[in-house]
């Protein structure tokens, strides 16, 4: 298909069906099924590559927490046949590679445009499209827009007194030197303990002369048991694929084939409870919270496997003072995303790894050699910031989005995001999220979850295309619905209890609400097909016409 004819005939600047943001794993799936269809696409990146959030997160230690095996495309059988994981859980500069072969594979470089980001976004209520500028001051126009610019895109600087006038260098794990830091012989301070500081902490204490861990916050982390693949593990699953995959999408809540849980954590004596704990924690990584069904819902149950964690915390770190400060205790277990590491709390027995408790004091100042803390000053030559992300909203925010009547989407979210299905945002016709607020996006296997939303917007671009029509955008009444709905679902559990990302809690004046979808992705991904099965539900289609004569009635 060729653009639209209004944009084709409109010599003055490019025009296309589709503007796609971000070439990440969203965006590049994005242009592949859009090209299939007969769309014309352009995809602008702000990075100099594909990859997304893997390649701007290459701090030391980055590895993703979902096994490869998974955390991989389904739409091509060929690709993931063919693809040969060395690692159950691939490090960063691997999955860069396969984002990289994917891109190459598919041909997908001649529609990308790198190294340049969109600064804004207009609706052109009179033309039904998009007028999207980049930062060279270029414009093109479509009659869609998708933003596939990622959850964890927007990195977050702390506001600390003196960081500016720190004389080493400063790194944010979310946006790491391409050539790599050597930390050989430095004192170095890493400032977080979220997914990103567990990481990288027992990597960097390998390297540096000393090494402080600044925590505000402890988190709970389990094992990864990260090892080389063997051949017949990946022959296992390539085997096992189709129904892996079928899982993954309809049954699992979070996207991840695993062991479903049949009981709750209270039914089993102490224990049983134990030995499936010490089962799961030996068998690693985020299927821990599987051992039960009811570890989110219920408080009770999950203090038992709060307990187990925080236990093995004392049973791994030597120094009993240095164990009881790692020990989370102001959320349950879960209700913040859980770390997956290698060696993290085992690091804290190395003589050249110091853990700062900064929760009752804050950091005072960064000094130009020192991080001061309590009058007492930590003198270090480099400084790592893993102080994390603007999730989910961080990304949309910076770029000057306008729907219509001039209205911006930041006036729009003033109170938090609002969307219908995660997918779209009333009053922004034709402007779709991948993954956004509103949608099991971070709470699941982002890939699973990725792909479901492209084939979604995909098929309904197609059945525009298919009725001529020309705007589509969600009912604000079937919006309201919506967002009541991933609330009260959300206020079934114990994740509001924790002040976590996933709220805004992270950003200071951002509203709290919890941002994505908990009802898990087999049962979002039956909404969303009922949704459209009713011919979009929920959503305005109109053709061009139909709104001219609506217009001038
Ligand atoms: P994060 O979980 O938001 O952690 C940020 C850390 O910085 C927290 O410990 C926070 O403390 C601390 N912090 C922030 N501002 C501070 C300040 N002014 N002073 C002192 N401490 C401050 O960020 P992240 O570790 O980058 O992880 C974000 C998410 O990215 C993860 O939850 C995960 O979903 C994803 N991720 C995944 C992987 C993976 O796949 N393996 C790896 C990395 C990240 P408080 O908790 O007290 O605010």
């Amino acid at each position: 298909m060729s653009a639209a004819p209004s944009l084709a005939e409109n010599g003055r600047e490019q025009a296309f069906d589709v503007v796609v943001v971000g070439a990440g794993f969203a965006g590049m799936y994005m242009l592949h099924r859009l090209r299939e269809l007969g769309f014309s696409v352009r995809v602008f990146e702000q990075g100099s590559d594909v990859g997304g959030t893997w390649y701007w997160n290459r701090y030391p230690g980055a590895r993703c927490d979902v096994e490869s095996m998974q955390y991989s495309y389904s739409f091509s059988d060929e690709l993931q046949q063919e693809w040969e994981w060395s690692e159950r859980y691939a490090p960063q500069s691997e999955i860069l590679k396969y984002a990289r072969h994917v891109a190459e594979r598919f041909g997908l470089r001649t529609d990308i445009v790198f190294n340049t980001r969109i600064e804004r976004a207009e609706f052109d209520e009179g033309d039904s499209a998009w007028e999207v500028t980049t930062s060279d001051g270029r414009t093109v126009r479509a009659r869609f827009v998708v933003f596939a610019t990622g959850c964890l895109s927007n990195a977050r600087m702390p506001d600390i007194k003196g960081l500016a006038g720190f004389a080493g260098q400063v790194y944010h794990t979310g946006h790491w030197p391409h050539e790599g830091v050597d930390f050989s012989g430095k004192r170095v301070g890493v400032i977080g303990t979220g997914s990103s500081s567990i990481q990288s902490v027992p990597v960097i204490a390998e390297q540096a002369s000393h090494l402080f861990v600044f925590q505000r916050t402890p988190n709970f982390s389990i094992p990864a048991r990260n090892a080389a693949l063997t051949a017949d593990e990946r022959d296992a699953f390539r085997r096992n694929y189709p129904e892996i995959r079928r899982f993954a999408r309809e049954e699992a809540r979070n996207g991840i084939y695993a062991e479903p849980p049949d009981r709750g954590a209270l039914d089993d004596g102490e224990n049983t409870r134990r030995d499936k704990y010490e089962q799961r924690w030996t068998k690693g990584g985020l299927t821990f919270m599987l051992a039960y069904n009811n570890l989110l819902l219920d408080k009770a149950a999950n203090d038992t496997a709060a307990d187990f964690v925080r236990d093995k915390i004392a049973e791994i770190v030597k120094d009993p003072e240095t164990a009881r400060r790692l020990q989370p205790d102001n959320h349950p277990i879960g209700t913040k995303r859980i770390c997956v590491d290698t060696d993290y709390y085992a690091a804290f027995n190395r003589p050249n790894v110091t853990l700062v408790d900064i929760r009752s004091t804050g950091i005072e100042e960064i000094r130009p050699h020192a991080v001061r803390v309590a009058a007492r000053d930590y003198e270090i030559d480099a400084l790592v910031l893993a102080t994390g992300f603007d999730a989910m909203t961080g990304s949309l925010a910076k770029i000057d989005i306008r729907g219509r009547g001039g209205r911006t989407l930041n006036q729009k979210w003033t109170e938090g995001p609002k969307t219908y299905l995660g997918l779209m945002s009333e009053g922004f016709p034709n402007l779709f999220i991948i993954t956004g607020p509103g949608s099991p996006s971070v709470l699941s296997n982002m890939i699973v979850s990725i792909e479901q939303h492209v084939d979604w917007i995909a098929d309904c671009l197609a059945f525009l295309r298919k009725r001529t029509m020309t705007t589509m955008e969600a009912n604000r009444e079937a919006e309201e619905q919506w967002v009541a709905h991933v609330n009260d679902v959300a206020h079934q559990t114990l994740y509001p209890q924790a002040n976590s990302w996933y709220m805004g809690a992270n950003i200071p004046g951002k509203p709290r609400i919890f941002m994505p979808y908990i009802g898990g992705v087999g049962a979002y991904r039956k909404i969303c097909d009922d949704v459209a099965a009713k011919g979009y539900d929920g959503f305005t289609m109109t053709a061009k016409a139909a709104e001219r004569v609506a217009a001038t009635s």
